[in-house]
């Protein structure tokens, strides 16, 4: 009985929250046209519309001079979030967006042609996502914010904003705004992102060894046998907490998300600087990073251009070196799984801590399971394993996610069994 009435209050409280979000974001969306008579650093934190400086201006450009629109999506929502729920201190977002703390280019590292760009302190990252990608987030908004709702730990990317630059002549670009599952003051000295997905799933071994930056794949963490080294009460913690997210993405009916792993080794601590000195600054004749040459989306792409131009308006005079928080003092000490400075320590079978930190998140969750997706899925499918895949419905993705997390999490067994024959 206790259960039940347990059960219903969450039901309610889910139904209640869920309501809530639906009213909000009714009236979200605000369209900022000119911004010549506004205040230069835009307000994120509860006007009903933000000034398209919060990454593009600063005080000694003219803004009028380009006619930037910039669209903040369900400001309340985001800010609701951000401060009840994401800990984030409202002047310390603003003051790590704004002009005064240019962001620097991370470049386009995945194959879908996003770009990435880092807030000056490290702390948060924008990326371009595609229309389709904003819609769907638009859409899945009021069960995502219940979600963080009724799990302040997720382990999912933590939107803390929405939005949308348009250009002048009429392209628009599309962003995220969210947390950085890295550390500003600690290397990383190894990263994967892992799907449980096992075919082509794999960074030649040779390069890795050329660049400890390279984010290694699922086939990397098992050739090297690699184990989540987590003690018993973090490993059911852990355990509990991606089931529900990735429950919550199975009803999304989203796929092709990963679990961000990076792993910082204490004994080694930062003397390499890895990662970190990835970190550029950016500058306008600095040419764009971008390993591949993806179609349309490379560095000549109009996007790019765009984003260059807008980062170009930014006061050169601080384009010099970068300073980095010495510590993550902040949100991160609200999460269980970022408590550890800012990640998740190792522990041994006694619970006792080791000599690891482990940076970890679930991230890219926008990829709703659509016809390309479903083509993909039959087209690999035909040389391949249609289980061991990327591509697989929802269902399916969510559930060999969970089993292959759980599996490599010590006394799990490892990944093994998720390597095709084929
Ligand atoms: P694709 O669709 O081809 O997988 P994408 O452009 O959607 O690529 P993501 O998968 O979101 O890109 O991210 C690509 C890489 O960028 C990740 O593997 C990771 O190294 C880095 N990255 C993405 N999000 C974060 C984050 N929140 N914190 C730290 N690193 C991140
Ligand atoms: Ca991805
Ligand atoms: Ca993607």
């Amino acid at each position: 009985l206790q259960a039940e009435q347990i059960r219903r209050e969450r039901m309610s409280k889910r139904a209640k929250a869920q309501q809530e979000a639906e009213r909000a974001l009714t009236r979200s969306t605000t369209v900022l046209s000119r911004v010549e008579d506004k205040p230069l650093v835009g307000n994120l934190i509860g006007e009903d519309h933000v000034n398209y400086v919060l990454i593009v201006g600063n005080e000694l450009t003219p803004s009028a001079k380009y006619d930037f629109k910039f669209k903040d999506y369900a400001p309340w929502v985001f800010r609701e979030l951000r401060e009840d729920y994401f800990h984030l201190d409202p002047a310390d977002y603003l003051l790590s967006l704004t002009a005064k703390y240019i962001l620097s280019e991370l470049g386009s590292p995945g194959k879908s042609g996003s770009f990435f760009y880092f807030s000056r302190d490290y702390r948060f990252i924008i990326k371009t996502i595609h229309h389709n990608e904003h819609k769907f987030l638009r859409r899945i908004l009021p069960q995502y914010y219940a979600h963080v709702k009724d799990n302040p730990h997720t382990l999912l990317s933590r939107f803390y904003g929405l939005h949308r630059v348009k250009l002048p002549h009429g392209r628009k670009i599309h962003f995220v705004i969210m947390n950085n599952l890295f550390p500003a003051h600690k290397d990383v000295h190894e990263s994967y992102d892992l799907k449980g997905s096992t075919v082509g799933r794999e960074y030649p071994e040779e390069k890795a060894a050329q660049n400890p930056r390279a984010v290694l794949k699922d086939l990397n963490w098992i050739k090297r046998r690699k184990t989540l080294e987590l003690g018993p009460e973090k490993r059911a913690l852990l355990t509990e907490q991606l089931r529900r997210d990735s429950d919550l993405l199975k009803e999304l009916g989203v796929m092709d998300y990963s679990l961000l792993v990076g792993i910082h080794s204490m004994r080694r601590g930062n003397r390499d600087n890895v990662r970190r000195n990835t970190l550029r600054v950016f500058s306008p004749d600095m040419p764009v990073i971008n390993r591949k040459k993806t179609i349309g989306k490379g560095p000549q792409s109009p996007e790019a251009i765009a984003m260059r131009r807008i980062m170009r308006e930014a006061d050169p005079q601080r384009l010099g070196t970068i300073t980095l928080p010495e510590e993550d003092t902040g949100e991160r000490q609200h999460f269980l799984f970022y408590q550890d400075e800012g990640g998740l320590r190792a522990t041994d079978e006694a619970n006792e801590n080791m000599d690891t930190i482990y940076y970890l998140g679930v991230i890219d969750i926008l990829t709703p399971y659509n016809t390309f997706k479903k083509l993909e899925h039959f087209w690999k499918g035909l040389s391949a394993d249609r289980h061991k895949i990327s591509p697989v419905p929802p269902a399916e993705y969510s559930s060999r996610f969970f089993s292959f997390m759980k599996a490599i999490m010590r006394g799990g067994g490892g990944g093994e069994r998720f390597v095709s024959d084929s």
